[in-house]
């Protein structure tokens, strides 16, 4: 069996995670959220007053990125890898919409995109891997097999959202999600390193009224254009 990098990207919120999880899960490869590794990022950020009031304390956390360990081990419960900041799982504290609102500022800076793709790369290395993200198809894995590119309408993901986190139990409003949504939208697309765009070759999905089954026999077809299962 062949096994090839899958570089799932796309705008936040359009279920890019669960996809490329479940995929990955039935395919037998590792699964990589590189969205959780800027969220880790972003969560040691604010626990360590790296931001002032909305201000990010640039140089400060330049001489941290060291000591910033980001790691993914399978939770046996779920099926699925959580993810640990320094040894501590953080899987849910970087869910928050604390979290959600800080997070692509973090992902602009050029020094943490670097440290993110470097480790990224080396995750990717012996291949059988799904890695979701913004910039898979383009930076991370230029030469990934297959690539695709997710999106659906804003309120459709602003919905999603606001669903899993009350089925979490946590406060949230619609329209604060739906804001957070459409301004995570703006600066991802136009940020200047990596901005959230589509690679020529990615197979472009618009799941906005898919369900996930329908959504999953998709994939596997897409799959089975490029490896043998
Ligand atoms: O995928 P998720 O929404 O959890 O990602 C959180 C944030 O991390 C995104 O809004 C984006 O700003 C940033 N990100 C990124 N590059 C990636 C993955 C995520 O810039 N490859």
């Amino acid at each position: 069996m062949k096994k090839v990098v899958i570089a799932i990207d796309g705008f936040s919120s359009c279920g890019k995670s669960t996809m490329a999880k479940d995929l990955a899960r039935e395919i037998g490869y590792i699964y990589i959220d590189s969205g959780a590794m800027y969220r880790a990022v972003t969560l040691y950020s604010l626990e360590n007053g790296i931001f002032k009031g909305e201000n990010i304390d640039t140089q400060k956390l330049q001489k941290e990125m060291d000591s910033i360990h980001i790691s993914f081990q399978l939770n046996p419960e779920t099926g699925r890898p959580d993810t640990y900041l320094n040894g501590i799982n953080v899987e849910n504290k970087i869910r928050t919409m604390d979290v959600s609102s800080h997070v692509s500022p973090i992902a602009t800076l050029g020094f943490v995109r670097e440290a993110m793709v470097a480790q990224q790369q080396e995750m990717g290395k012996a291949k059988g891997i799904v890695m979701d993200g913004r910039d898979i198809g383009t930076t991370v894995f230029p030469d990934a097999e297959l690539k695709i590119f997710v999106t659906a309408s804003a309120e459709i993901r602003a919905q999603r959202r606001y669903d899993e986190l009350k089925a979490k139990g946590e406060e949230a409003s619609y329209n604060d999600i739906l804001e957070n949504v459409k301004q995570r939208d703006y600066i991802d697309q136009n940020r200047e390193i990596s901005p959230l765009r589509k690679a020529d070759d990615a197979i472009l999905l618009d799941n906005s009224q898919m369900t996930l089954s329908e959504q999953k026999e998709w994939l596997k077809a897409q799959l089975g254009q490029v490896a043998e299962m």
